[in-house]
C-alpha cells in the first residue's frame, strides 16, 4: 500500500452519531487529537430522528439533523478531524491497532467503536423499496406524518409497546400485530396499550405482504396458528422488531454478546485493552441520545488515560486487559466498585 494512504494516529473513533461525536469533544479537548471515521453520512440514527425533545439543553425540541450538525461543529472547534469514510476491517491483534477503509489504512495507539445499530427489517418484497413512503422504522420520526389515518406496528417488545402508545396519540387506529398471544415488552406498557381505546392488538400474526406497486396501499397479514388471512388497509406500517448492532466491520476481532452487541464493562472497556466502545452498539437496552452522547464521553476519557499511559510507559509493557464484560455479569457491584478503585491502574495486570 502507498505510504499516502497509510496514516498513523493516536485515536480513532468510528462512527460520528453522538456517542462518537461526544467521545471526539471530550478526547479532544483532553489533548488526544482525534480521527473520526464518519462513514457517508453524516450523524448516524439521530439524523432521520426528526425532533428531539428530552435531549437536556434544549427547551424547544430540536431536529436530529440539527443536533449532530451542532455537535460536529463543537467537535470541530476543538480540532476533531472527520472523514467521510467507513471502517471496512480492523486488526486489533497487534500492540498498535489497524483500521482499513475504502480510501486507506490507518494505524492507531487506541480505538472507539461507536458505529451504532440499525433497525431490523421484516425481510418483505417491497420493504425497503416502500421505506419512507408507508414503511417506518421510527415512530417518533414518523407518526405525525400519520395523524387521522390508521397504522400498523410490528412486534411485542418495549420499543413496540412505547411506539404504539405514542401512534396513538396521532392516528386515528393502531393496530398492533405481535406474532406470538404474549408480549415480550414490560407489563406496564403492555397494560396501557390494552388500556387505549383506538388501539387493537392483533396475536399470533405476522405480515404476510405489502400491498401496492409503487404506492403503499396496505398490508396482507396471516394467523400463524390458523393460516388465516387478511388485507389491513392502513397507510402505514411501522417496523418495531428489535436492532441489529453495527459490527460486521469487526468480524471476529472483539468479543459480543449473544445479539451481536460489543460488550463492555461500565467504563466503556471492551475485552481488547486499548479498544472501547459507546452508543448503540454496545447498548441494548437503552438506544437514547444522551445516553450515547454519556457513553461516549466516558470511552473518551478511558482512552485518553490509556493513551498516556502508553506515551509514558518505556520500554513498552505488554498489557493484559481482564474482560470486564464478563465480571459485569459475575460479580456484585460492590465486589466490582472495590476492583476499580482508584482507576484504571487496578483494573490492568502488568507483565
Ligand atoms: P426486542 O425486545 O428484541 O423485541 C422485539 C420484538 O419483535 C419481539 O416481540 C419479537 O417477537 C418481535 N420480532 C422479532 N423479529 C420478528 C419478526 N421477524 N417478525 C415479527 N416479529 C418479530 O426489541 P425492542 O423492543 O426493540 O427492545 C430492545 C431492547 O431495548 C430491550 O431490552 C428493551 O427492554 C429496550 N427498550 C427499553 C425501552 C424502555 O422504555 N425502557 C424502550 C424501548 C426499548 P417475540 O416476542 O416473539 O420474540
Amino acid at each position: 500500500m502507498n505510504d499516502k494512504n497509510r496514516q498513523e494516529e493516536n485515536l480513532i473513533i468510528i462512527g460520528g452519531g453522538p456517542g462518537g461525536l461526544s467521545a471526539s469533544i471530550y478526547a479532544a479537548r483532553n489533548g488526544v487529537a482525534p480521527l473520526v471515521l464518519n462513514g457517508p453520512e453524516p450523524g448516524g440514527q439521530i439524523t432521520t430522528t426528526s425532533e428531539l425533545e428530552n435531549y437536556p439543553g434544549f427547551p424547544e425540541p430540536i431536529g436530529g439533523f440539527e443536533l449532530t450538525q451542532q455537535m460536529t461543529e463543537q467537535a470541530e472547534n476543538f480540532g476533531v478531524r472527520l472523514k467521510y469514510e467507513s471502517a471496512e476491517e480492523v486488526d486489533f491483534s497487534g500492540d498498535k491497532f489497524t483500521v482499513k477503509t475504502e480510501v486507506g489504512e490507518y494505524i492507531a495507539d487506541s480505538i472507539i467503536i461507536a458505529t451504532g445499530a440499525e433497525p431490523r427489517t421484516l425481510g418483505l418484497e417491497k420493504e425497503d423499496s416502500m421505506r419512507g413512503n408507508g414503511v417506518s422504522y421510527c415512530a417518533t420520526c414518523d407518526a405525525a406524518f400519520f395523524r387521522n389515518k390508521e397504522v400498523a406496528i410490528v412486534g411485542g417488545g418495549d420499543t413496540a409497546l412505547w411506539e404504539a402508545t405514542f401512534l396513538a396519540k396521532f392516528a386515528a387506529k393502531v393496530y398492533i400485530i405481535h406474532r406470538r398471544d404474549k408480549f415480550r415488552g414490560a407489563k406496564i406498557l403492555g397494560d396501557r396499550v390494552k388500556d387505549k381505546e383506538n388501539i387493537e392488538i392483533i396475536w399470533d400474526t405476522e405480515v404476510k405482504n405489502i400491498k401496492g406497486e409503487k404506492k403503499f396501499e396496505g398490508i396482507r397479514i396471516f394467523n400463524n396458528k390458523t393460516d388465516e388471512e387478511r388485507d389491513l388497509d392502513v397507510k402505514g406500517l411501522f417496523v418495531a422488531i428489535g436492532h441489529k448492532p453495527r459490527t460486521e466491520c469487526l468480524k471476529g476481532q472483539i468479543e459480543l454478546d449473544d445479539y451481536g452487541y460489543i460488550l463492555t464493562n461500565k467504563k466503556q472497556h471492551t475485552n481488547i485493552s486499548g479498544v472501547f466502545a459507546c452508543g448503540d452498539v454496545q447498548d441494548p437496552d437503552y438506544r437514547q441520545v444522551v445516553i450515547a452522547a454519556g457513553s461516549g464521553a466516558k470511552a473518551a476519557i478511558e482512552a485518553s488515560e490509556y493513551i498516556e499511559e502508553k506515551e509514558n510507559s518505556f520500554p513498552a509493557k505488554e498489557v493484559k486487559m481482564k474482560n470486564h464484560a464478563a465480571e459485569d455479569n459475575s460479580e456484585d457491584s460492590s465486589d466490582k466498585d472495590k476492583k476499580e478503585e482508584g482507576g484504571l491502574s487496578l483494573s490492568l495486570s502488568l507483565d
